[in-house]
């Protein structure tokens, strides 16, 4: 799908009616709602798209969607709650792309992020969307942490240096939810010797600004941190956020040349483990499964080299849900849905889980901060285990013998 956009044409679509042809080619077969058939591996988990799924209701799929958007630009619709609950409940997820490429080649959530930029311009931001930006401009970050607590999590394990060739980028979302993320990520960095900084003021990505339609203010914070990374030298900027993955590889979207290269953990450590300079035991023979997160996954195809770290665990089998990969089910974190609709994401998490367990599986490892939240908050009943991937290699690291 990241080669996606050679497809579209005319390729510079600026406005919600530089859309309208994508509108009508969608010619409603559905495929983007379900597993490609040749592809679906149990009846029960056929859905692919999280809020279809949720309300059973074609304007919730894309297909529906793409209706509501040529409504919009023929003048038949106004913005409503209902039309903006619609348009603002979908997780950006990307399945719809990938089926839709398969068939027609409609993009969906090309039309749909249109459209929340228009609805942006008209007026028509949803108060939980207000309330992120407002965090954003106020604390640099997205949940009202105190920005001066941001690196808090790297004492004794990482440091701001002025001068780097490599720097890591932990985002707000794990400096103020989830620091033993960036600090399992700082422990594997030098268990490989490498030589890496931080920021000494990085901001909120931008991306949950981009995904709700509010451009300006995410190239904003997008820019600042550009230019921290510059200003250091920086060759390559590390991420353990697929949130912030996204924001930097899509930055060429809003005309931003980097002139630095842009890993996920996971990508920047499978050469050391193709090389054998990885290891890990955590000790214990166990089965696990991946939640593919969709920003990494299926947006950019980074498929395998999680999945290859995983398998390299000693005595750990990786057995997939019956939706992975391509087909892998959104945890319903993203596209600023969980700030305005918890109830989407819930529903999506809670269906993984679900799913998970129909598998016979109790331990899932995911490699984005937001997913593992989203899994944890609908495993909080049933003993499912979430990880992210940094924090279960990094405590496999531990045991590992040298
Ligand atoms: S968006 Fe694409 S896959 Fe979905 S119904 Fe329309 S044409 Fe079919
Ligand atoms: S991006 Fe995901 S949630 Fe949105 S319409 Fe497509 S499949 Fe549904």
């Amino acid at each position: 799908m990241a080669q996606r956009k050679k497809y579209a044409f005319p390729a510079n679509r600026e406005s919600l009616e530089d859309y309208y042809d994508m509108t009508l080619s969608c010619y409603k077969c559905g495929y983007c709602k379900y597993v490609w058939p040749s592809r679906i591996q149990h009846d029960k988990f056929t859905g692919q798209c999280p809020s279809g799924e949720k309300y059973q209701f074609e304007s919730y799929y894309a297909s529906g969607r793409m209706e509501v958007v040529r409504g919009i630009i023929e003048g038949h619709l106004k913005w409503t709650d209902r039309l903006n609950h619609i348009l603002y409940t979908c997780t950006m997820c990307g399945a719809c792309d990938e089926s839709c490429g398969q068939v027609e080649r409609v993009y969906p959530t090309d039309v749909i992020l249109e459209a929340r930029r228009t609805a942006v311009k008209e007026g028509q931001i949803l108060p939980g969307h207000q309330q992120l930006a407002k965090s954003v401009s106020k604390h640099h970050n997205l949940y009202e942490s105190d920005h001066a607590d941001r690196n808090n999590w790297a004492k004794g394990l990482a440091d701001v240096k002025s001068r780097s060739k490599i720097i890591y980028f932990a985002g707000c979302t794990t400096e103020s939810l989830k620091p033993s993320i960036a600090k399992s990520t700082s422990k594997l960095l030098k268990s490989l010797g490498v030589e890496f900084g931080i920021l000494p003021d990085g901001w909120c990505c931008g991306m949950p600004l981009f995904d709700t339609g509010q451009t300006d203010d995410g190239v904003k914070t997008l820019k600042h941190n550009i230019e921290q990374i510059r200003d250091t030298g920086a060759e390559t900027v590390i991420f353990s956020d697929a949130w912030c993955y996204k924001a930097f590889r899509d930055s060429k979207d809003y005309g931003i040349e980097l002139g630095f290269k842009v890993l996920h953990l996971t990508e920047f450590l499978a050469p050391y483990l193709a090389k054998g300079k990885l290891k890990f035991d955590r000790g214990t023979n166990e089965t696990v499964t991946y939640q593919d997160p969709c920003y990494l996954s299926r947006y950019f195809e980074v498929y395998e080299q999680p999945r290859d770290l995983i398998k390299s665990v000693k005595g750990v089998t990786l057995k997939e849900m019956y939706r992975s990969r391509r087909e892998s089910f959104c945890c319903g974190a993203a596209g600023g849905v969980k700030f305005q609709f918890p109830e989407v994401t819930e529903h999506a998490s809670s269906t993984r889980i679900d799913e998970a367990k129909h598998a016979g599986l109790s331990k899932i490892v995911t490699a984005c901060p937001s997913c593992q939240i989203s899994l944890e908050d609908a495993s909080k009943d049933n003993g499912m285990e979430i990880y992210d991937i940094a924090e279960y290699l990094s405590e496999g690291l531990k045991k590992t013998k040298k």
